[in-house]
C-alpha cells in the first residue's frame, strides 16, 4: 500500500472572518459572533483578537463581554456563511476528488493518488492553502500527516494561518508533549478518570497497556490506545454528489380527481425528503412532471435561491406547480413525479443555531420514529386519503404500482 497523504483544511476563526470581508472596517478588532452582549447564548466564533481577551467559541455571550467589553459582537447569518462554505468546497473538490467535507469549514483531502501532479506532496499542500485564501479571501490552517487524526492535530499546531506536517516518523517526537485532552477518544469523562491516575500528556498514556485502556473506557479504551500513538486507518468519507433526487409513480387506473391527485403528490414529495436527509442534501431546483392520458408529459421547474431540504417547503412548491399543470388540463393523468436537483451539501452546525434549524429538527425527530415504527407510521392527514386507493404496510407504506420509483 502506498503512503498515505492527508491534508486537513480548515477555515481560521470562520464567522468572524467572513463577517470582516463583509465589513472590512472590523479588521484587527475583536469580533464576536454568536450574538449581542445581553442576549441568551454562547459564542460561535471568536476572532484571534478576541481569543486574546480569554473569549472562545462556546462561552456565554454575557461573559464574553465581561471578558471583553470593546469586543464588537454580531449575530452572524448562517445563509452567507453557508454560500462561503460552499465556495470553500468547491475550490477544495478542484483541487482533489477525495475530499471529505468534515463541517462547514473544515476538510480532509487524500493526495495519495495524485502526488504525480505536484513536485512534492508538502507543495501540493501548500498549493491549495494558497488557491483557498485567494478564491475565498479568507486564511486558513493546513496539516498533513499520514493519517486524519495526524493531520487534524498539525493543522491544531498550524494554527492561525500556517502550514505544519507530521511526517512518518515523527509522530512520536510530536504527540508526546500533547495535553490529553487534544485526542477526539478522550472525552470529559475520559480526562477526570486518567487526570486522577496523574496522566495529563500522550506521552504518559504510553504506559498504559491497552488492556487497562480497555477495562477502564471499553471499546474507546482501544481507540484511546490507538489514538495516543498516532494510529488511524479511517480512509476519507467522501461522497459525490447526485445530479438529482426523483419520485413519480403511474396510477392504477388515469386520475382526475384533484385532492387525490395531491395526496399522490405529497406521498412522493415524503419519501423523496426522507432521501435526502438521509444524503444530507438541499436542492436548489424543484420540478414536477404529469403525464396525461395521452402520454403527453408536460414539467414545470422553479428554482430557489436557499437550497430546500423541508418536506413542507417542497411540497408547498410541488402543489403550485402541479396546479399551474394541471388547472389548464382537460384530461386525466396517468403518473405524477416530483425532482429536485443542483443539489448541495451541508452540515448543520452545533453551536450555532441557525434560523431554518427547526423543520430539520422536526425531520430527523420523524426518521427516528418512522425507524422504529416504519414508514408508514407517520403520515399527513393528505397522504392517508390513499388508504382508499392502495394497500398499506405499515413497515413500507403505501403499495404504489410504481413501487421500484418510490422507495
Ligand atoms: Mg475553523
Amino acid at each position: 500500500m502506498p503512503r498515505r497523504y492527508i491534508v486537513h483544511v480548515d477555515i481560521d476563526a470562520f464567522f468572524a472572518a467572513v463577517e470582516v470581508l463583509l465589513d472590512p472596517s472590523l479588521q484587527g478588532k475583536p469580533v464576536i459572533v454568536g450574538g449581542l452582549p445581553h442576549e441568551r447564548g454562547v459564542a460561535s466564533t471568536c476572532s484571534y483578537e478576541a481569543r486574546k481577551f480569554g473569549v472562545h467559541s462556546g462561552m456565554p455571550l454575557r461573559k464574553c463581554y465581561q471578558l471583553c467589553p470593546e469586543g464588537v459582537f454580531v449575530r452572524g447569518n448562517y445563509q452567507v456563511y453557508q454560500a462561503f462554505s460552499e465556495r470553500f468546497f468547491r475550490v477544495l473538490h478542484a483541487a482533489t476528488p477525495d475530499t471529505e467535507e468534515a463541517s462547514l469549514d473544515e476538510a480532509y483531502l487524500e493526495l495519495t493518488r495524485c502526488g504525480h501532479i505536484y513536485p512534492s506532496f508538502p507543495a501540493a499542500a501548500r498549493d491549495i492553502k494558497r488557491q483557498v485564501e485567494r478564491e475565498i479571501g479568507v486564511t486558513v490552517s493546513v496539516g498533513a500527516a499520514p493519517n486524519k487524526i495526524l493531520a487534524k492535530l498539525a493543522t491544531r499546531r498550524a494554527k492561525p494561518a500556517g502550514f505544519f506536517e507530521i511526517r512518518e516518523g515523527e509522530e512520536e517526537t510530536y504527540l508526546r508533549g500533547l495535553g490529553i485532552e487534544a485526542l477526539p477518544g478522550i472525552g470529559p469523562k475520559a480526562q477526570v478518570v486518567l487526570r486522577l491516575m496523574n496522566i495529563h500528556k500522550i506521552g504518559e498514556l504510553w504506559e498504559l497497556p491497552r488492556t487497562t485502556l480497555h477495562t477502564l473506557f471499553g471499546q474507546g479504551g482501544d481507540d484511546i490506545y490507538l489514538q495516543s500513538r498516532g494510529i488511524d486507518s479511517r480512509p476519507l468519507v467522501t461522497r459525490t454528489l447526485p445530479k438529482s433526487v426523483s419520485r413519480e409513480t403511474t396510477f392504477l387506473e388515469d386520475l382526475w380527481d384533484r385532492r387525490l391527485l395531491l395526496a399522490h403528490l405529497a406521498y412522493l414529495c415524503d419519501r423523496l425528503t426522507l432521501a435526502l436527509r438521509e444524503d444530507r442534501l438541499y436542492a436548489h431546483v424543484i420540478e414536477v412532471k404529469a403525464r396525461y392520458a395521452d402520454f403527453k408529459t408536460e414539467i414545470k421547474r422553479r428554482l430557489v435561491l436557499s437550497p430546500l431540504q423541508d418536506m413542507g417547503k417542497i411540497y408547498k412548491i410541488a402543489e403550485e406547480l402541479f396546479l399551474e399543470l394541471f388547472s389548464g388540463s382537460r384530461l386525466a393523468l396517468r403518473l405524477v413525479g416530483v425532482k429536485v436537483s443542483d443539489l448541495v451539501r451541508v452540515r448543520p452546525l452545533s453551536l450555532f443555531e441557525p434560523y431554518s434549524e427547526r423543520p430539520e429538527r422536526l425531520g430527523r425527530a420523524l426518521d427516528q420514529v418512522r425507524d422504529k415504527y416504519g414508514f408508514g407510521s407517520v403520515l399527513t392527514a393528505r397522504e392517508k386519503m390513499l388508504d382508499a386507493v392502495y394497500a398499506f404496510e405499515p413497515r413500507r407504506g403505501y403499495v404504489l404500482k410504481t413501487a421500484s420509483l418510490t422507495k
